[in-house]
């Protein structure tokens, strides 16, 4: 697995392993079923090695694993260990290091719009704290651009190195580099790209990616010719983060449009983007909110989780949703994915289970990207479906509507009455006690309408088998 260009970048980051940890490490990054059995030491090898080959560009597993399984592992086991908790470093270039001009720091990270909710809601606190308004705050949105961080403090650039001392690369502007836009020089942090269609044509033959071509423009050796016309046609640019095409706005606007915001500015440039940063403009606020010895608290970056896996299907099992649209959930054997377990997924309806054969013994590729139960991307060996013919729930015959199969029985299906009222609740968020199994005990007892659970007393709660407290709090 690994070439001799492997081990060298091993030598220089001194990771030094005996032959038989190596071993265990190679296997261990090219079988991620590995890792329950692993050990701890084994597994902080493998990110260190992981890490060194990636910040040299010549990455061994995707970044997606790189996060999701194998990080995500150690944060699980050890969540205090200084790997989670420093910054990254670069490739470790031969030379002399010195004191960056400002401390560079990476950037903390989210995977869903709840971890997004959550960094907001510590924006809030600390604004409500020094007596600033959240709602006129200004949040402003950029792509993650997937190049080489640098520093530019208008004489000198630098590597980001360990966040507090890196490595004079000034030589890539005497180069002929030029900033993105025709931009001035001294505009700060940025990134050293290449844009990606000009990669394809003109370099995917020298390189195996562009990580691999940006590490490359900065290296002492003098450069390949290839290498020197993309910087001439300013195909390879060095791009602040200040000259980012951004969206801007309130908190209100931002999450009322996430989604469109989010893939819109991610496919603002031409460049390799792995994400958007969100953050706030306010420099108060973003001085009282500080940073960890990681990050800066007042910013974030948002990635979608691409992590997908090959599984197993056990079998398939309809339930009935609040419309009476029977939605089919795969069970599976159990797969590690983006760190979590998984072991049921569903299908948009009954057609595709149909039309691509997912049945007992069915293989699928599974892609999870935030929610809670992932969704069927693709199957990869069909199996014989089974199609119910009567609801799970009530037990009537179930009719096809275009591709969905339905339950028609809507004024006495069991499952919609009660699922309807779970989703009122939920909509009406503070739904405080009123979850499924609260629910499910009042359909036990008669009730079917929402209005009517309006009506109860506590003291009718309590006769269904709720406690006094419960039964106090569900009145409230
Ligand atoms: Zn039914």
């Amino acid at each position: 697995m690994f070439s001799d260009s492997h081990r060298q970048i091993l030598d220089q980051a001194n990771l030094n392993f005996s032959a038989d940890q190596l071993a265990r490490v190679t296997e261990l990054l090219a079988n991620q079923a590995l890792i329950n059995a692993a050990g701890d030491e084994d597994l902080i090898a493998a990110l260190e090695v992981a890490n060194a080959l990636y910040r040299a560009g010549a990455p061994i597993v995707s970044d997606a694993d790189y996060d999701f399984v194998y990080l995500n592992e150690l944060k699980r086991r050890q969540p205090e260990h200084p790997l989670l908790h420093e910054v990254e470093p670069e490739p470790v270039f031969a030379g002399k290091t010195v004191d960056l001009p400002v401390v560079m720091l990476s950037t903390d990270k989210a995977y869903s719009r709840e971890d997004i909710e959550r960094w907001a809601a510590r924006i809030e606190k600390a604004a409500a704290d020094i007596g600033e308004d959240f709602r006129a705050l200004t949040f402003k949105v950029t792509p993650k651009l997937d190049g080489y961080a640098a520093y530019d403090d208008g004489q000198l650039l630098y590597t980001r190195g360990d966040g507090r001392k890196g490595q004079d690369i000034t030589r890539v502007f005497e180069r002929g580099l030029q900033v993105a836009g025709q931009g001035a020089r001294g505009l700060g942090a940025g990134e050293i790209v290449v844009g990606r269609r000009y990669f394809d044509e003109n370099l995917a033959q020298h390189f195996d990616n562009p990580r691999n071509f940006q590490a490359s423009v900065i290296k002492e050796k003098e450069l390949e010719e290839h290498a020197l016309k993309a910087i001439a046609d300013h195909a390879a640019v060095f791009f602040p983060f200040a000259l980012l095409p951004h969206w801007s706005g309130p908190w209100s606007e931002l999450i009322a449009d996430f989604e469109a915001i989010v893939q819109d500015i991610w496919h603002k440039v031409d460049y390799d983007v792995d994400g958007v940063i969100l953050e706030i403009t306010d420099e108060p606020l973003k001085q009282y909110l500080g940073a960890t010895r990681h990050h800066h608290r007042w910013q974030i970056a948002y990635k979608e989780n691409l992590a997908t896996a090959n599984v197993k299907v056990v079998s398939v099992t309809p339930q009935t949703s609040r419309s009476g649209r029977i939605t089919p959930v795969a069970e599976l054997e159990p797969t590690r994915l983006s760190g979590a377990l998984l072991s049921r997924a569903t299908a948009h309806h009954y057609k595709m289970v149909v039309d691509k054969g997912i049945g007992p013994g069915a293989l699928i590729r599974l892609a999870r990207s935030g929610e809670v139960i992932p969704k069927i991307e693709e199957v990869l060996e069909p199996a014989e479906p089974e199609v119910p013919a009567h609801c799970p729930s009530c037990g009537h015959e179930l009719i096809w509507d275009n591709d969905y199969l339905i339950c028609p029985n809507n004024l006495a299906c069991p499952a919609q009455i009660s699922n309807s009222m779970e989703h009122f609740f939920r909509v009406l968020k503070n739904n405080d006690g009123f979850g499924a199994a609260t629910i499910k005990k009042l359909y036990e007892y008669g009730i079917r309408r929402v209005d009517e659970i309006y009506a109860l007393t506590a003291e009718q709660f309590e006769s269904m088998g709720f406690g006094p407290k419960q039964s106090q709090n569900l009145v409230e």
